[in-house]
C-alpha cells in the first residue's frame, strides 16, 4: 500500500504544480492518472497541497517554499517543477496517507 501511495504521489506532482500556478486543469486529467477509485483523494490532496505552494500579489506569483519571486505563471511552473519536485512529492505522499486514514 505504501509504495502505491508513492506512485500515486509521483503521478500527481505535475497536476499539483499546475493548480498552484492557477493553470486550468481538467478533473478528467486527474482521473486518467489515478483511476476512478482514487479520484476523490486525488482531488483533495492536489487542492490542499497546491494551496501551500504559492501565493500571488498584484498578479505576479511567489514560491511559498523558498519565498522566491516574483514569477510569471510560466516561470513559477518551471521553478516548482525544477527545484521543488521532490518536496512536493513528499508533501503529496503525506497528504494522501492522511486522506486514506480519514476515509477508512
Ligand atoms: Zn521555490
Amino acid at each position: 500500500m505504501d509504495s502505491g501511495i508513492a506512485i500515486t504521489a509521483e503521478k500527481l506532482v505535475d497536476v499539483t504544480i499546475k493548480k498552484a500556478c492557477k493553470i486550468r486543469i481538467d478533473n478528467q486529467e486527474i482521473i486518467k492518472l489515478v483511476g476512478i477509485s482514487s479520484k476523490d483523494i486525488a482531488f483533495k490532496a492536489t487542492d490542499n497541497i497546491s494551496y501551500w505552494l504559492t501565493f500571488s500579489q498584484n498578479s505576479v506569483f511567489y514560491c511559498k517554499i523558498c519565498n522566491k519571486g516574483p514569477f510569471t505563471k510560466k516561470g513559477l511552473y518551471l521553478h516548482l517543477s525544477r527545484l521543488h519536485r521532490y518536496e512536493i512529492k513528499a508533501l503529496l505522499e503525506e497528504e494522501i496517507k492522511r486522506e486514506v486514514r480519514t476515509a477508512l
